[in-house]
């Protein structure tokens, strides 16, 4: 197994890199974002261990330009609580996992194996729900031919919507999934988000496709009417 570790404390990179190396896994260790960067496309690796405050690029920026040049190496994120950054943006951006630091050295290697078992992941597949499309991998969302912008947690929101395939989400998983653990519950930043986005997706549109499901959350509904509720455009496809 070939790893490559891009973290810049230097005593946490190289105790890491001497257990895994102790493992008989062939690590590399970079310092820094950019060069971390460089080193992932240019090598192969099995897996990526990638600190998130990181020097020059932070690890954020990198495994998005990683998924944005179309590099599917898994990425184990290592993160801390009181991070710039949180778990869910870690998983939003294309990284596979995350290990909150402090972490145990047996943790981690148990996460890296489970990630180097599942291999590395095919391009994640398009989703399609009638007119709307969501990419994950490009972060992109179109109506009808038009692109859409959203901002980060809007497409969170969107991407656990069309991923429920036209069955209801549940206020509270997106609450859970979009905002963390920590966010209050009895918060209505999910509402809020809802309406930034029917003022995006169905406002300029013929046909509203979000639907508030009374007592649980909401879904979306396909808005081609044609073809007697199926559900051939609601799968996805790659
Ligand atoms: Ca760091």
């Amino acid at each position: 197994m070939r790893v490559l570790l891009v973290e810049d404390e230097e005593r946490l990179a190289r105790i890491v890199a001497d257990g895994l190396h102790d493992e008989g896994i062939d690590v590399e260790v970079e310092h820094e974002g950019e060069s971390g960067l460089w080193r992932a496309l240019e090598g192969s690796y099995d897996a990526i261990i990638l600190d998130i405050m990181l020097p020059k690029k932070n690890g954020y920026e990198v495994c998005r330009d990683l998924r944005a040049a179309e590099c599917w190496t898994p990425v184990l994120m290592l993160t801390a609580k009181d991070g710039e950054y949180d778990e869910a943006e870690a998983l939003d951006i294309g990284a596979d996992d995350f290990l909150r630091k402090p972490f145990s050295f047996v943790v981690l290697l148990a996460r890296l194996r489970a990630l180097v078992r599942r291999g590395t992941p095919a391009r994640p597949a398009v989703l399609e729900i009638g007119s709307l499309s969501l990419d994950p991998a490009a972060g992109s969302v179109a109506r009808a031919g038009t692109t859409i912008d959203l901002t980060r947690r809007e497409f969170a929101v969107l991407e656990m919507l069309m991923r429920a395939d036209g069955d209801p989400v549940r206020r509270s998983d997106m609450l859970d999934r979009v905002w963390g653990f920590d966010a209050e519950p009895a918060s209505n930043v999910v509402e809020v988000y809802i309406r930034y986005l029917r003022r995006k997706i169905d406002e300029p549109f013929a046909t509203p496709m979000i639907e508030t499901v009374r007592g649980v959350g909401y879904r979306i509904a396909s808005d081609s009417s044609d073809r007697d509720g199926d559900d051939e455009s609601a799968k996805s496809h790659a």
